[in-house]
């Protein structure tokens, strides 16, 4: 079986780097559509709400790549904003929004929690965004329910904090362990197609086939 190859008019992605942590945070739409998904919701996301709102587009779900403060913080601004929009992340970590020691932020001296989830996800899951489907990729290790979302007719991954442009997420928190993390990165994250453009929890986007390459924490 062949994978397709890119489409001409493959999803859209803005990135909003928010927050004390510089964290990415992503609206995704297809072109022609008006629903979009944001992935992760950091401190202070006012940029990514007014973007939204003047692009005309309808959240239909927050996606949380994983629970950690920084990817959290501004999960209730963003439901102030679009008060129904559901909250998805993964199985492992369906208890983490509502407590601050889990979330890690309790040990930043400012504990957040956040309401939700309304639905959570597993490995092989295949999530629609108007004529888009991704797939749940499981890839626990810096956080036991770290998430990648693959499209694989347009090559597009966000990865989290798995995998960094020259780096890999950290796994020195409670609850992280690097012998997984790197099995996550090897045995899912670059089994991706080379050209396959990934966008990571903090720093510029890359390509799987260049880290696969040349990251120096995890060869592939
Ligand atoms: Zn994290
Ligand atoms: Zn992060």
């Amino acid at each position: 079986m062949s994978e397709a190859s890119p489409t001409s008019s493959p999803p859209q992605v803005e990135s909003f780097t928010l927050g004390p942590y510089a964290t990415n945070c992503y609206v995704v739409s297809v072109p022609g559509g008006r629903d979009c998904w944001i992935i992760d919701a950091s401190f202070e996301p006012q940029p990514l709400i007014r973007r939204v709102r003047s692009l005309g587009l309808t959240p239909v779900a927050l996606i949380l790549t994983h629970a950690h403060i920084d990817h959290i913080a501004g999960v209730r601004d963003v439901l102030a904003a679009f008060p129904r929009l559901p909250v998805w992340i993964h199985k492992e970590e369906e208890r983490w929004l509502g407590d601050p020691e889990l979330n890690l932020s309790a040990f930043t001296g400012m504990p957040v929690t956040a309401p939700g989830p309304d639905r959570v996800l597993i490995e092989g899951d295949v999530l629609e965004l108007g004529s888009s489907k991704w797939r749940v990729l499981h890839t626990p290790g810096h956080s036991p329910g770290g998430i990648t979302l693959y499209e694989p007719a347009s090559h597009i991954a966000f990865v989290g904090d798995a995998l960094f442009s020259g780096s890999i997420g950290r796994t020195d928190f409670p609850g992280c362990s690097f012998e997984q993390l790197a099995s996550s990165i090897r045995e899912k994250i670059y089994m991706l197609p080379a050209d396959t453009r990934f966008y990571a929890g903090h720093g510029e986007p890359g390509t799987i086939g260049h880290e696969r390459r040349t990251n120096p924490f995890v060869r592939g």
